[in-house]
């Protein structure tokens, strides 16, 4: 199993995060994916990269929610950091409306300038929406016929974007929200096909059921597969194999 969008570098694991990979390990999680939020953030990313090798992907991109006025010259460094090819792609970027939407057109010039990059240099992207999924739709779909691909992490949207995203190659990243019975998704997502989906924990936040409320972490991912499991009517086993087979694809 794959943890495509985690962020075990941030202050919440500094204390035990050599514990947190060897629960993970020992979970059956082979692999995790760091998506950074600004320039900032990659410094504890590559260390530990360096600690822990292959077990790390690295992703960099600047978030949403850290667009502001000096939006530019933070783009600026992260095209820096990009220049090394110890990233694996963009990420995490997209469009946040829920948190603020004072810098709206400053999130959506910085989308654009990071999918731009994307398509340059074919590297996948990590998107984060949060009440901006039309508006992010009008955005992605002028690069559905330029080679963009990626994940829409955290998936939140409609089955009729579902539909249309997929249709256009994304992948939805299903976090442990699934496991909450609110949420829309649980009642649609098996119409789409599992060789779209991937699974993430997006630690330390969203703990499935019945961990909610307690910090996430990776070693988590197989309450995302199994809750994955019955709405698909599929075995754990299938379903971790091809949501690893697609991450790995993308
Ligand atoms: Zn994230």
């Amino acid at each position: 199993m794959i943890d495509t969008h985690t962020h075990v570098y941030l202050p919440e694991f500094a204390e035990d995060v050599d514990e947190v990979i060897a629960r993970a390990r020992e979970a059956g999680v082979n692999t995790c994916w760091l998506p950074g939020i600004d320039n900032g953030s990659l410094d504890s990313m590559l260390a530990l990269k360096a600690r822990y090798g292959d077990y790390f992907e690295l992703f960099a991109g600047l978030h949403p929610t850290e667009v502001g006025a000096d939006y530019r010259s933070r783009l600026d460094s992260i095209g820096c950091a990009l220049s090394d090819h110890i990233y694996k792609g963009i990420g995490e970027i997209g469009l946040d409306l829920y948190w603020d939407a004072t810098y709206r057109r400053e999130q959506e010039d910085a989308l654009r300038v990071q999918l731009d990059w994307a398509v340059a240099q074919d590297r996948p992207v990590l998107l984060h929406v949060r009440q901006a999924y039309d508006e992010i739709m009008s955005i992605v779909r002028s690069y559905y016929d330029r080679g963009l691909r990626g994940i829409f992490h955290c998936f939140a949207g409609t089955l009729e974007q579902a539909r249309e995203l997929t249709g256009a190659g994304f992948l939805l990243g299903i976090n442990g929200s699934i496991t909450y019975k609110n949420t829309p998704q649980r009642e649609f997502i098996r119409q789409i096909p599992l060789q779209y989906i991937v699974t993430e924990t997006d630690a330390p936040y969203l703990s499935p059921v019945p961990l909610r409320g307690r910090r996430n972490e990776p070693a988590n991912i197989p309450l995302v597969v199994a809750c994955l499991a019955s709405l698909y009517g599929m075995t754990a086993e299938e379903v971790a194999r091809q949501t690893e087979m697609n991450a790995r694809g993308l």
